[in-house]
């Protein structure tokens, strides 16, 4: 039955897609999430691997905190090469948490493979929407 064995590749794939989607399919919609950084740092590395094909370099710092006006940004430093995430306390369930990380992802990887990328939320930022959107989540600018 060799025509039903998937190429290694896309059985890397099924296995990224499942593990994401395990994830998305037992999300209580109701229930606030709150992120802290180990669980940022693991759902990092499953949107990395789920979106990114394992492309991005580690963030070298998470921070959960109150920030104003925004649910969460990414900042680089060129000259040290240091890239941050920071996330607010509370989101509306871990699906809108999820959304966010990966939002904050695009730019990282805006920052860090696009040179000529400003890393705004310009045709690079959506061109992963449809990546997103296989994998189950929403690539946005307001959430
Ligand atoms: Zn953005």
């Amino acid at each position: 039955m060799i025509e039903f064995l998937a190429s290694q590749k896309q059985q890397e794939y099924m296995a990224r897609y499942k593990k994401l989607a395990t994830i998305l399919r037992d999300v209580d919609y109701k229930k606030p999430y709150k992120p802290n950084k180990s669980n940022t740092e693991m759902f990092f590395n499953i949107l990395n691997y789920a979106i990114f094909n394992g492309k991005l370099s580690p963030i070298d710092k998470f921070s959960i905190r109150r920030i104003r006006d925004a649910l969460a940004y990414y900042e680089y430093d060129e000259e040290t090469d240091i890239a941050q995430m920071t996330f607010k306390p509370k989101f509306k369930n871990m699906k809108q948490f999820l959304d966010i990380l990966g939002h904050e992802m695009v730019h990282h990887y805006q920052i860090t493979h696009q040179q000529k990328c400003s890393g705004n939320h310009n045709s690079y930022f959506f061109k992963w929407k449809k990546k997103f959107e296989q994998m189950g989540l929403d690539l946005k600018v307001r959430y």
